[in-house]
């Protein structure tokens, strides 16, 4: 089957054939038929986060498929099943993960990849879906909209009436302004450095816009907010500056989200102080999503017409156009860029 290798860092992708492996303990082989790209895969092409021990290796982890065949032990899916693919662990098997053959050379994976065609994952990365729901969007259930509606409803827990603001309109971004106008959050500014990311934001329920490349984002939200900061301020950028902004700029009891990934060994300087007294600061994983419950609520929202999944896609890609996908999404060009095998 094609794959998309990452044999060395700061290259192009290698489009290749490898073998399938045969099916361990736990283990899901699947089509993959639509796969997301995310912020993660762009750092591990570029070694944001440092050099890579697991080179070559298979990459993407949000993506929607069928199931094909399940190794001993499986009951959470059947042949047939259409499934959500998602990093976070929901029920099932915890397996080991796969290794490919690209000829003589041994490809890593880890528990879940979704830049292939076909793809060996762990039980507990499945999660089946109704057969109804297209693959296109499924496949943003992998990551994307659980990381940023979690954020909102698991890290913030945000109530009616308080004000939001979020840093970075990507993916995640994006549906945190989406859950935050769920539950009305006011006000519902967004803050980034392209005016087309802000005008979906305000498609999406953002009721402010900041453009941070020619305007000051922490003097707007202090003027906004007569002084006082906001109640929840998410980082989805994983930008030192950016974080310690949303810090500040979050009020006295407030909470500050940091859901974008800061390097490692990169420390933020914030004024303790207000800890003691209310203000909160936590990283989010993944939304702290549970995959088996939270995607069929999801499903059900985007069902009803009140979730928008089918808007967030901008950008669709074959797998062969791997690379020019990459670029795409690198230059901030994408909303949710889509690579569809089929
Ligand atoms: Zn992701």
């Amino acid at each position: 089957m094609k794959a998309a290798i990452l044999v060395e860092q700061n290259a192009p992708l290698v489009v290749a054939e490898v073998e399938i492996p045969e099916l361990a303990v736990g283990q899901v082989l699947g089509t993959v038929e639509c796969s997301g790209i995310c912020g993660k895969q762009l750092d591990e092409i570029s070694g944001k986060r440092g050099s890579d021990p697991f080179l070559p290796h298979l990459l993407g982890h949000e993506g929607a498929g069928i199931v094909m065949d399940a190794g001993p032990g499986v009951r959470k899916v059947k042949n047939g099943d259409h499934v959500v693919l998602h990093w976070m662990k929901g029920s099932g098997i915890d397996s080991a993960t796969p290794s490919f053959m690209w000829n003589d050379t041994v490809v890593n994976a880890g528990c879940i990849t979704t830049f292939c065609e076909y793809t060996v994952v762990s039980e507990n990365r499945v999660t089946p879906i109704p057969d109804d729901i297209k693959f296109d969007v499924a496949c943003l259930l992998g990551c994307a909209v659980t990381t940023g509606l979690g954020v909102v409803f698991n890290n913030a827990a945000l109530k009616p009436g308080q004000s939001t603001a979020v840093f970075g309109i990507g993916g995640v971004g994006l549906n945190v302004v989406q859950g935050a106008a769920l539950v009305n959050a006011y006000p519902l500014v967004a803050i980034d450095l392209h005016e087309h990311k802000l005008n979906r934001a305000i498609a999406f329920g953002a009721t402010h816009t900041v453009n941070a490349s020619h305007a000051d984002p922490g003097a707007f939200l202090m003027e906004l907010s007569k002084g006082q900061g906001f109640d929840v301020v998410v980082d989805t950028t994983g930008n030192r500056d950016i974080s310690q902004l949303a810090y500040n700029t979050t009020s006295a009891t407030g909470k500050t989200i940091l859901a974008g990934v800061l390097h490692h060994q990169m420390p933020i300087t914030i004024d303790a102080h207000p800890l003691h007294f209310g203000h909160q600061i936590t990283g989010s994983h993944g939304g702290d999503t549970k995959p088996d419950i939270d995607i069929p609520r999801y499903i059900q929202l985007y069902k009803l017409g009140r979730l928008k999944l089918d808007e967030q896609i901008t950008h669709r890609y074959s797998l062969d156009e791997i690379n020019k996908a990459v670029d795409t999404v690198r230059k901030g060009e994408a909303g949710r860029c889509i690579i569809s095998t089929s």
